[in-house]
């Protein structure tokens, strides 16, 4: 399951101090539901990334606060690129589904 190691990853240093989300293996108890970030998702209101884990993965996620409401940024960096969006919650539930994403337990 490891992605083959290529020289180019050695431009990501992992600073080892931001969160790592688990690798777990079976079926997520949560699936998201994750939307292209072209649509709507990217326009409009400014966004702030209260959280995130760490850029040394493939996949990293981003805790936005989005004009009062809160969703995730997942960014997949493999070429392409591909960003996706999920939310907006109400705070209290996107911090659950936050520890459930980092947990390994949401996808
Ligand atoms: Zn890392």
């Amino acid at each position: 399951m490891a992605q083959p190691t290529s020289p180019e990853g050695e431009e990501w240093p992992c600073p080892g101090f931001t969160t790592h989300p688990q690798n777990t293996a079976g079926p997520p108890e949560m699936v998201l539901s994750w939307q292209d970030e072209t649509r709507s998702t990217c326009t409009a209101e400014r966004r702030r990334v209260l959280f995130h884990t760490c850029a040394c993965l493939e996949t990293s996620y981003e805790f936005l606060g989005v004009g009062g409401m809160y969703g995730f940024r997942r960014i997949r960096r493999s070429a392409p690129k591909a960003v996706a969006y999920a939310g907006p919650w109400q705070r209290g539930r996107a911090e659950k589904l936050w520890l459930l994403l980092i947990n390994g337990q949401a996808r």
